[in-house]
């Protein structure tokens, strides 16, 4: 892997970029906004791009049409942390241990790998992962990373 000084702003604006058609094709806003000032973080973009991916495709997957996702990025002491946060069907209580399971899913044709493959990469990182989910309200993932 590659690491190299690179910002945030840049990577994520890039990943909502790729990801807009699916959203506009499931009738779904999704929305970034972006962070003024400095937010670079010590990291490989292209696997931080696909963690992004990851949790935004389950963003889209788990909110039904007319719906919304919203990715923000804020800078709090020496993290910077990115959320991703959707108005879809949530996860019930009992399962949210199971999200760090290889194989877990609830989809008929999922692989179950986006969340496992996306921790350790954040975990790669010296990162961490925070959930808050509502049953029939919502997710929502803060991404925390050590800010350069
Ligand atoms: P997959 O998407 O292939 O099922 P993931 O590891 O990406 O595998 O996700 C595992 C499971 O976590 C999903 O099947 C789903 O039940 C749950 N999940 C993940 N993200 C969300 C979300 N934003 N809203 C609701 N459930 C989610
Ligand atoms: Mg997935």
């Amino acid at each position: 892997s590659v690491f190299s000084k690179i910002n945030l702003n840049h990577v994520i604006q890039e990943t909502v970029d790729i990801m807009k058609p699916h959203a506009t094709l499931h009738d779904l806003e999704i929305t970034y906004e972006a962070l003024d000032g400095e937010c670079h973080v010590f990291g490989d973009s292209n696997r931080l791009k696909q963690v992004f991916i990851n949790l935004i495709k389950n963003a889209i997957e788990a909110t039904p049409a007319k719906g919304k996702i919203q990715v923000g990025i804020s800078r709090k002491a020496s993290e910077v942390i990115v959320s991703v946060s959707d108005s879809g069907c949530g996860i019930p209580k009992g399962k949210l241990d199971k999200l760090k399971e290889p194989f877990f899913t609830t989809k008929e044709n999922g692989t179950g790998l986006g969340l496992p493959v996306s921790l350790n990469i954040i975990a790669e990182h010296h990162g961490t992962v925070d959930v808050k989910s509502e049953l029939n309200k919502g997710t929502i993932f803060d991404i925390f990373l050590p800010a350069l």
